[in-house]
């Protein structure tokens, strides 16, 4: 699937994940088990629609890889179709992480409670620039699309080393994930320059242009790492792609001084300059922004992915300007950052803190309603992320990436409004089945895709590894004179 528009190509092995669960949900034992359909049935379903349209006891048919259509209570079934009762279920499209670092699932809880700069230079890089091969990004990638997937994200856009392992550990998991060619203006752990980065990106790119769930895309870490030059190199790529662009910009304070003393711009005013604030660019934080930049970005068409518990745990002083992001027509999605920097990748929390940190900020509780603030995580995610034609709502024709979250505990009981529970009072823990691209990757909790087992034994070892390089490194520094 390119980020433009879907291509039609049916994952094939998720007919035959389908068929293998009809001994568990279907109707009947006469259930053809080549049979590629699946009504989800008895559910509220949440369709996230334009309208805002919510059934109760609905149901949603899948075909393959796509929503078929969608049944109010009355309406009468069709027979024959291998069932997934969704009773006493919220039934919701899955939620959309506009930005992270998936891979370092090995560092989180590594270095914490110190200032972003600090974070980067004195423990991050030097830990990456030792550690991080195509083994450490398989698994902390097939880690966190673990922890992703049984709390009710299908979709994921990734910032990391790596590209072909990273590819690799989403296929695997059965995620979809928006990842690929990334460039950072120093020696990364997979390629000594951006020139060598770019080298053969375009391979990439083409490589997975039809990919029924991996989708294709370019990111340049800053411009407080990168050059501006560089960082249009990377922009100009995608473009010509047509894929999406990410890219870190205003997150911290000390940013603009850096980008204004190399290219005598502002983030966003340098951005534009190189064309990158074009629909399907995504910018990651965006919390510095002057109303001339969000007059900018909404000219533009680029996205912004808000990240507020990676934010707030930096002692960011300020807060995105999401409500006003969101007035002058930006898509808004919501992001966890990496697993380092939250540190969980369960976006029912950052929901919660979304919806709460701006009530707080603005002094106004009805800022960011529940429903506007799962919205952004569903539909808005999607169109920042350019996918909006194939992800972020059940409708008919969209891919089915669905989510069944189990509302009978005592946590979510009595339920008056769908939006208020599912900001303010779910957890990623409640989610008991999801479906990407029509393949059901997790039922009753569990995990069906990849051994998760395995991949925290091997996390495990990991932190040996992490630990006994920085041990070294700081005596080491020790040293120094
Ligand atoms: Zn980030």
């Amino acid at each position: 699937m390119s980020a433009r528009a879907g291509g039609g190509t049916l994952f094939p092995v998720g007919a035959f994940i389908v068929g293998a669960l009809l001994t568990a949900c279907s109707t009947g034992p006469d259930a053809d088990p080549a049979d590629d359909r699946l009504l989800i049935d008895g559910g509220t379903v949440v369709v996230m629609d334009e309208a805002g349209t919510v059934f109760d006891g609905g149901a949603v048919l899948v075909e393959g890889d796509r929503i078929t259509s969608l049944l109010d209570g009355a309406a009468p079934r069709p027979a024959d179709v291998p069932v997934l009762d969704a009773t006493g279920h919220l039934v919701i499209p899955g939620l959309i992480n506009t930005h992270g670092h998936a891979a370092m699932s090995h560092l989180r809880g590594l270095a914490d409670d110190m200032p972003l700069m600090t974070w980067l230079n004195d423990h991050i890089f030097p830990a990456e620039a030792e550690l991080v091969d195509p083994d450490f990004v398989y698994w902390g990638t097939v880690l966190s699309s673990i922890e992703m997937l049984k709390s009710g994200t299908t979709t994921f856009a990734d910032m990391y080393y790596f590209r072909d392992d990273q590819a690799r550990a989403a296929i695997d998991a059965g995620i979809r994930a928006v990842l690929g060619p990334h460039i950072i203006g120093f020696p990364a752990p997979d390629h000594p320059s951006p020139e060598a980065s770019l080298r053969d990106a375009g391979d990439f790119l083409e490589r997975y242009r039809d990919h029924p769930t991996l989708v294709p895309g370019v990111a340049a870490h800053s411009l407080y790492t990168t050059s501006l030059a560089d960082v249009a190199r990377a922009s100009a790529l995608a473009a010509d792609h047509g894929v999406t662009f990410q890219i870190h910009a205003a997150e911290d304070a000390s940013e603009f001084a850096i980008a204004s003393d190399q290219t005598g711009m502002g983030v966003i005013e340098a951005l534009e300059s190189i064309g990158a604030l074009r629909p399907g660019t995504v910018l990651a934080h965006a919390i510095y922004l002057s109303e001339e930049d969000i007059a900018r970005i909404a000219a533009g068409g680029a996205g912004i992915s808000h990240n507020p518990e990676s934010n707030l745990k930096l002692g960011i002083r300020r807060a995105a300007p999401v409500v006003e992001a969101l007035a002058a027509g930006i898509p808004v999605g919501i992001g966890t950052d990496g697993p380092a920097s939250n540190n969980n990748l369960d976006l029912f929390d950052e929901m919660d803190t979304v919806a709460k940190l701006h009530k707080f900020t603005n002094g106004d509780p009805t800022a960011l309603p529940a429903e506007t603030v799962f919205r952004m995580a569903t539909n808005g995610g999607a169109r920042v992320l350019n996918l909006h034609d194939d992800i972020g709502s059940l409708e008919a024709g969209k891919r089915a990436d669905i989510v069944l979250l189990d509302t009978r505990r005592a946590g979510l009981t009595p339920l008056y409004d769908v939006y208020s529970h599912l900001v303010y009072a779910a957890r990623g823990s409640d989610v008991s089945t999801v479906l990407v691209n029509g393949r059901i990757v997790v039922r009753d909790g569990q995990v069906l895709t990849v051994d998760e087992t395995e991949a925290m034994a091997r996390a495990r070892a990991f932190a040996d590894r992490v630990r006994a390089v920085l041990e070294r490194i700081a005596a080491e520094r020790e040293r120094e004179p």
